[in-house]
């Protein structure tokens, strides 16, 4: 088993456990070109695993950064409402809660465009933004977001302190489980940060994860799927406390931490851990049974699409987004069953879903060509998409939900 040659990226453990194996798979991010379209891509193992050493679960193959975001990945995601309207309410109680003011510093790791730290700039508030794609920074700094292209490390951490650079608040959204040297990462935020300072980190809550079914939010941009338990392991290590913890519905179940120097655990962390322990996130057991329920789930929703299609009808999906090249690709979903993804992304249309080469299309091709049945990839945007298809559905069009169990809505 591969499993024995790797080391757990958190505490350096060999003896993984696998609990997942969701095969050879392309790239979740990279949709080529529709002139690719009988070209074969590049296939890594996709296979998840357990560490009885600190309960981190974990992908085990690495690829190569440089292959996983070359030219070709779409850089500008299209952010959802919702999304932008989650982080400017994070945003506004961090200014009141931590006092923040000109004399301030609020940094943000993996920025992006900038549509984080504007709110700050909005109020006064002095920012730095950083993230490793240049056009990502020169897009944040034309709306007024300071902004370095860098590879968010220890080294980086400690040249910026030496220029002056300390943190009252960092932020760390989707990143910290995407980045290969987990543990130089949060040394780098441990260094940044001011004595008295948070970091807030968001990433997917690996029990929602398990508990929901949400397997296609494995794909291999996304290395490590904390647990509380793991993740306060992880930050110990390098000297950082867990204070304060939130549950978000966002992205099918996420964790917000509020991450400081001094180990002063609120309820709501303890309350965590206590649960955790309880139901056994500590455990391998608690993982095995997943991959069953994964199993399930395939044949249950390529049951559903054959059946249509048997009785004529037409299909089509929706949202090329990576968790969508995870389902496609492990359910066995192609062009013989779905005719199109529609996407309002301008970047993705033209393109081919990875792996089935699906064709992406414009998201009016939802309304101009009316498939019977829409298959919904980013699920965890339902109610925001479907009321964004009203109309479609009004006519008689239905929406297939594949996750926790596939349905029809
Ligand atoms: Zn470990």
């Amino acid at each position: 088993m591969a499993a024995a040659t790797h080391r757990c990226r958190s505490c350096g453990e060999t003896g993984l456990v696998p609990v997942l194996d969701l095969g050879l798979t392309p790239l979740a991010d990279r949709m080529p070109p529709a002139s690719h379209v009988d070209r074969d891509e590049p296939r890594f193992p996709l296979e998840v695993a357990f560490c009885p050493g600190c309960s981190l679960v974990q992908i085990l193959e690495t690829v190569d950064p440089g292959l996983l975001f070359d030219a070709d990945y779409p850089y500008f995601s299209s952010f959802s409402r919702y999304l932008l309207e989650h982080s400017r309410a994070n945003v506004l109680d961090l200014i009141e809660a931590r006092r923040l003011g000109p004399g301030s510093l609020v940094v943000e790791l993996a920025s992006n465009d900038g549509y984080l730290l504007k709110n700050y700039v909005e109020h006064g508030i002095p920012v730095l933004g950083i993230d490793p794609v240049p056009a990502l920074c020169e897009a944040a700094e034309k709306i007024g977001v300071r902004s370095r292209a860098e590879f968010f490390g220890l080294d980086v951490a400690r040249r910026l302190a030496g220029e002056g650079f300390r943190a009252d608040v960092i932020h760390a959204n989707n990143v910290l489980a995407h980045v290969a040297d987990t543990n130089g990462f949060v040394a780098g935020i441990a260094a940044l940060l001011k004595d008295d300072g948070v970091a807030s980190i968001e990433f997917p809550y690996v029990r929602d994860l398990i508990d929901h079914c949400e397997f296609d939010t494995i794909y291999h941009e996304h290395l490590c799927y904390f647990s509380v338990t793991a993740v306060d392991k992880l930050l110990r290590r390098h000297g950082l406390y867990l204070n304060d913890i939130r549950r978000l519905p966002i992205h099918g179940g996420s964790l917000r931490l509020y991450v400081g120097k001094r180990d002063e655990p609120g309820a709501a962390v303890r309350n965590l851990l206590a649960e955790e322990a309880a139901l056994g996130l500590d455990r391998v057991d608690y993982y095995r049974e997943f991959s069953a329920r994964v199993a399930g789930l395939k044949s249950q929703l390529l049951a559903l699409l054959r059946r249509l299609k048997a009785e004529g009808k037409t299909i089509a999906a929706y949202g090329a987004a990576a968790k969508g090249s995870t389902l496609i690709n492990y359910v066995g979903i192609g062009r013989e069953l779905v005719d199109f993804v529609a996407d309002r992304n301008v970047h993705k249309q033209g393109r081919l879903m990875p792996g089935q080469k699906i064709p992406i299309v414009a998201a009016e091709e939802i309304a101009a060509r009316r498939p019977d049945y829409v298959l919904l990839l980013p699920w965890n945007l339902e109610s925001e998409i479907l009321a964004q298809e009203s109309a479609y559905r009004a006519a008689g069009g239905k929406f297939i939900i594949p996750v926790p169990v596939p349905r029809v809505a």
